[in-house]
């Protein structure tokens, strides 16, 4: 911050200091051989003398014009040294400016008489700033035009500004410090507290810092902590997933393991049933392992959806049908508006009605399950709705999370993977469906989605 203000400092010295005076030179130059250029055309005027007081007047210059008949002379300031050129003088401008081709610039430095505007007097300046300029032309067979101005006055104008710029420097100076100090403490501060703490946040350890003066630090302080919250909470999740999946897939293999073995052991116990338990084991092991791939996949944000048109009216009605031919002991009832038509993904939405309706069977503790797909404005919903032993307000938020499960004990009778309705939400997030569910406990509950109604042709 010093650095970049002390920086544009030196550049404003560079520009305003260092460089007026080259620039402020130059233009003079310029100035002096315009107003020769100008006098060379009417050299032979008899109004010279005229000319030669006005351009003096306009152009702030000292000018001396000799030709053969005439000797005009005009100073619009306080000395002029052409005044009281001598004869030597004149021969040593005319000679220089031969020699050069024609003109000669003389960059003097020397004493001179200075008169003050302000009150008249004159003195003697004796200074190394004191600088005028000389231009000498000759004008072939005419006569000789001469052409002085000071550059003196810059010096004043440039020490006026070296005050001001030393003035407006400290005050810059004194105010970056504030800034810096009060940055400081308001920004840069925070930032460090912020970053000793969010060292820890691998560990999904965050020291919650206090309060700050700066808004932005306490967001930034908020959103670190609620990120040491989340990985705390993946890396529970983890260590639930690894629980979970490790004791869901040791049932089923030591399951299936035992009865081979005991069927082995004993061959008279060789029957459908045995043999079906297996089979049910396997099965079992199978959704599980299926569930954590799909998931996976569907992590993944480059899988896309293989959207169609599709009766979603007929999809739910068979999904009711395979249920009630397999869960007969379920009283399963379909609330279903005929012939309404989506575009989706209709392997996926089936996954979703299917998740969602395992669960109201894992969870329905009183077999009675209803499920509808019905037009709301422009949209179709499907719900399925269990009286079963519902979701704890405070676990709902959660539930839709990969790998939890309210129940942690593994005591109930269904194994689940506890990524199915993560399962379901990624899909319908993909689908920008609206979805959600309403429970309570020990009542049951509404899981639903919607999706944009479609035309048939469409
Ligand atoms: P799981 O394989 O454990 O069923 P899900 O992701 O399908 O995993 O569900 C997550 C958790 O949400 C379940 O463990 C359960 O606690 C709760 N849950 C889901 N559906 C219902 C429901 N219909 N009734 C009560 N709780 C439910």
């Amino acid at each position: 911050m010093m650095i970049f203000v002390l920086g544009i400092l030196s550049l404003f010295w560079l520009f305003e200091i260092a460089f007026i005076s080259n620039f402020y030179e130059s233009t003079k130059i310029q100035e002096v051989e315009d107003v020769s250029e100008e006098l060379t055309k009417v050299i032979n005027d008899n109004y010279l003398d005229n000319y030669v007081s006005s351009l003096s007047r306009q152009k702030d210059v000292c000018i001396r014009v000799i030709t053969n008949s005439k000797d005009s002379f005009a100073n619009a300031y306080g000395y002029c040294k052409l005044n009281d050129l001598s004869y030597n003088d004149v021969f040593y401008y005319t000679v220089k400016a031969k020699e050069n081709g024609g003109t000669y610039l003389f960059n003097n430095n020397e004493k001179m008489l200075y008169l003050e505007p302000e009150n008249g007097n004159i003195f003697l300046i004796d200074n190394k700033d004191v600088k005028d300029i000389t231009y000498v032309k000759i004008v072939e067979n005419e006569g000789l035009i001469i052409v002085n101005t000071l550059l003196t006055p810059l010096s004043t104008t440039i020490k006026t500004l070296e005050t001001q710029l030393f003035i407006v420097a400290g005050i810059v100076i004194l105010a970056t410090v504030v800034l810096v100090l009060i940055l400081n403490k308001r920004i840069v501060n925070p930032i460090e507290k912020i970053n000793n703490s969010a060292k820890s946040l691998s560990q999904g350890k965050y020291l919650n810092n206090s309060n700050f003066d700066y808004q932005e630090a306490n967001e930034l302080n908020e959103t670190l902590s609620n990120a040491a919250n989340e990985i705390t909470k993946a890396d529970q999740a983890k260590r639930d997933l690894i629980a979970n999946v490790s004791h869901d897939l040791r049932t089923p293999l030591t399951m299936i393991s035992g009865y081979g073995q005991l069927m082995i052991d004993f061959p008279e116990e060789i029957s459908d049933k045995n043999i079906q338990v297996i089979i049910d084991e396997a099965d079992r092991l199978n959704c599980l392992v299926n569930d954590l791939l799909d998931f996976a996949k569907l992590e993944d944000e480059k899988v896309l959806l293989n959207k169609e048109v599709f009766n979603l009216s007929m999809l739910v009605k068979q999904i009711i049908q395979e249920y009630t031919m397999v869960k007969r002991d379920f009283n399963i009832v379909g609330n279903i508006e005929p012939n309404l038509f989506v575009y989706a993904d209709k392997k996926r939405i089936q996954q979703v009605i299917h998740n969602f309706i395992a669960n109201a069977i894992n969870y329905g503790n009183n077999k009675d399950i209803e499920i509808a797909c019905l037009k709301k404005d422009n949209d179709v919903m499907v719900t399925v709705i269990d009286k079963g032993e519902g979701i704890k307000a405070e676990d709902i938020p959660n539930i839709w999370d990969r790998y939890y499960k309210v129940d942690k004990t593994h005591q109930r009778f269904h194994v689940g993977s506890g990524i199915g309705l993560a399962i379901a939400k990624e899909i319908l997030v993909k689908h920008q469906a609206v979805f959600g569910v309403e429970s309570v406990v020990n009542e049951g509950s509404k899981f639903y989605f919607k999706l944009p109604i479609q035309q048939k042709d469409q």
